[in-house]
């Protein structure tokens, strides 16, 4: 393609762009490593995959600039059907590769919607005796409220509509947009 991206067509406007995702990760990292500038033996940042693929990678390098040393862990965690979604019970798809106890646990999220997720995957890790866990959610929507889950440090309040890009997908696409955005109604349409 000469000009632009194959996406351009397909996004109905951008919410948030990369310059302010770029400067909001920075501020992030700036108050994690001062949070937690005597952890000790570091941070163990818990990536939920795949949304959150992207903050993690831009998170940890940023992190590591300011703060204190981490080490990076992957779950993979999926919601029992439809008609049990709203109890927040998950189904774990790749647990975590290493034992957690004793550690500073930072669990990087994408976007923190129901909030029925991150309050199980807490209860979890918890259960695991780690020295403390906490998150940190790039996006956050009006439902979160709803639901009590202390999200500590949070990037960008963003209204109650279906976003993709930077990590977050559309059936698995748009993963890769750098921005976040709204997808055109045609968009649905189509699929
Ligand atoms: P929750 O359990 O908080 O309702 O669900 C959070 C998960 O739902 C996020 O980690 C993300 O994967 C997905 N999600 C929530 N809102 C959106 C959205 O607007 N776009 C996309 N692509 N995924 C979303």
């Amino acid at each position: 393609m000469a000009d632009g991206s194959w996406y351009d067509a397909d996004i109905d406007r951008v919410i948030i762009s990369e310059e302010q995702i770029r400067e909001k990760t920075e501020e992030l990292a700036k108050q994690v490593a001062v949070d937690y500038a005597d952890a000790d033996g570091g941070i163990l940042l818990v990536c939920v995959l795949k949304g959150a693929v992207m903050f993690m990678a831009d998170f940890a390098r940023a992190l590591g600039r300011q703060g204190p040393s981490s080490e990076m862990e992957f779950m993979a965690v999926s919601s029992y059907g439809s008609g049990t979604a709203s109890s927040g019970v998950v189904r774990i798809l790749k647990d975590l590769d290493r034992d957690i106890t004793g550690r500073h646990v930072v669990i990087v999220e994408d976007i923190v919607d129901s909030g029925l997720t991150l309050s199980w995957l807490m209860k979890y890790l918890q259960s695991r005796q780690p020295a403390s866990v906490e998150v940190v959610a790039l996006f956050r929507k009006p439902e979160a409220i709803k639901v009590p889950v202390p999200t500590k440090y949070v990037g960008f309040d963003i209204p109650s509509e279906f976003v993709v890009g930077y990590g977050l997908d559309f059936a698995e696409r748009y993963r890769e947009v750098p921005y976040v955005g709204v997808l055109r109604p045609e968009v649905y349409a189509r699929s």
